[in-house]
């Protein structure tokens, strides 16, 4: 049998206010992949990801990392993942450096084998190895915590919400480092409620909603089940009401900007360019828009109920 990076059965959290942010989950991560948790805010992800992390404790079920059970095998449970906390945490009076080190020392990786260095040289913060933390932004901060995760070599990365806060230059080289992780073997597993940031980097997505898993497949399957796209047309006059014959689903954006959403499993950009230009405007521009995780989260939604 080829075990799972992550295993959970009827994983449940009521939290002590009576919050029952998890209601009996049941995923597996395969090995090797590059895993994306999608849900909107408050949906359980970070829940999930505090359980296996030993922040929370679970109320009921299972949790399995890399073959050992949390609570039978918690010391190899822990040594095999590396968590990247949501929230920026950690010791502002030490250096990166120093903080890598600590963390390599918790993990009791002998000196010799510690890589503090290689990993901010990896992070790009190796010019930052000697300053304060709390002087780095939050970008490098999330940066730090990256490389925090990873000085005892797991074989599975976590990432919960690993872009809130990052730039989008400094996102765009996390991203390219988490897929340089992944293409040397680390199974990756984020979460995020950006669709647009797991499309990117996923190739197995589960959507999690208030609690529980409502998909989870390949991330070109469940795109492909979002039919809705939008084009976004900046026509050559002032408009005061969206005109007729264009449907109703379009939004006028501002008096030059129409916002116009489609099926594209029943229609194409072409044909509702041409519904524009035959209400008699002309196109200065258009741009497009695919689906959202709203309209995925709104399609299955409706399929699952
Ligand atoms: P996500 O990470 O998907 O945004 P969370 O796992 O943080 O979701 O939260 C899931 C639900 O549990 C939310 O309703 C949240 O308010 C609640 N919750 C999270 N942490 C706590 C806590 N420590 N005590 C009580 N409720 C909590
Ligand atoms: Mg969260």
């Amino acid at each position: 049998m080829t075990q799972a990076a992550i295993s959970l059965r009827a994983l449940s959290k009521t939290y002590a206010g009576g919050k029952q942010a998890l209601r009996g989950v049941d995923l597996d991560i395969p090995r090797g992949s590059m895993f994306g948790l999608l849900g909107p805010n408050g949906a359980g992800k970070s829940t999930m990801i505090n359980i296996l992390a030993g922040l929370v404790n679970k109320t009921g079920g299972t949790a399995n990392i890399w073959g050992f059970d949390i609570d039978e095998h918690p010391r190899n449970a822990k040594a095999s993942i590396g968590i990247v906390p949501q929230e920026l945490v950690f010791d502002a009076f030490f250096t990166p450096f120093e903080t890598l080190e600590l963390q390599a020392g918790l993990f009791g990786v002998p000196p010799a084998k510690r890589r503090s260095m290689e990993l901010l040289d990896a992070v790009h913060l190796a010019d930052k190895a000697h300053v304060y933390s709390r002087t780095l932004s939050g970008g490098m901060k999330r940066r730090l915590l990256v490389a925090k995760a990873l000085v005892h070599n797991p074989p599975v990365l976590v990432l919960d919400e690993p872009t809130a806060g990052v730039d989008i230059e400094l996102r765009q080289q996390l991203w390219d480092y988490v897929r340089t992780l992944h293409a040397m073997g680390t199974t990756v597993v984020l979460t995020t409620h950006y669709l647009e940031e797991a499309e990117a980097l996923c190739d197995r997505i589960a959507i999690v909603n208030n609690g529980a898993i409502i998909a989870n497949d390949l991330t070109s399957v469940l795109l492909s089940t979002a039919g809705d796209k939008k084009l976004i047309v900046t026509v050559d006059r002032d408009l005061s009401e969206i005109p007729a014959g264009l449907g109703d689903r379009v939004e006028l954006k501002n008096e030059r900007v129409l916002t116009l959403t489609y099926d594209k499993r029943s229609r194409n950009a072409g044909q509702v360019l041409a519904a524009v230009a035959a209400a008699g405007l002309g196109v200065i521009d258009v741009s497009t828009q695919e689906a959202d995780l709203e309209d995925v989260f709104l399609d299955l939604t409706r399929n699952h109920g």
